[in-house]
């Protein structure tokens, strides 16, 4: 069975101070339930490799559910 293909990945234009989803997001910043952490690729420095982290795009943090239970 294949998969629906409903989703569309055309690239917004960038905006300034528009919250995105980073690769190492598991949420929106801000969204109840979850924090701010550092980046478990790049432990927080914003590169890996010698370029631009791309888990947090060089912000060196991450937004994790930090959901206790
Ligand atoms: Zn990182």
């Amino acid at each position: 069975m294949s998969g629906t293909q409903g989703q569309d990945t055309r690239q917004d234009a960038p905006g300034a101070g528009q919250p995105h989803l980073k690769p190492g997001d598991e949420a929106m910043a801000g969204t109840p339930g979850t924090g701010e952490d550092l980046c478990p690729d790049c432990s927080g420095t914003g590169i890996r490799g010698g370029q631009e982290c791309p888990t947090c795009e060089g912000s060196g943090k991450i937004t994790q559910g930090i959901g206790g239970g």
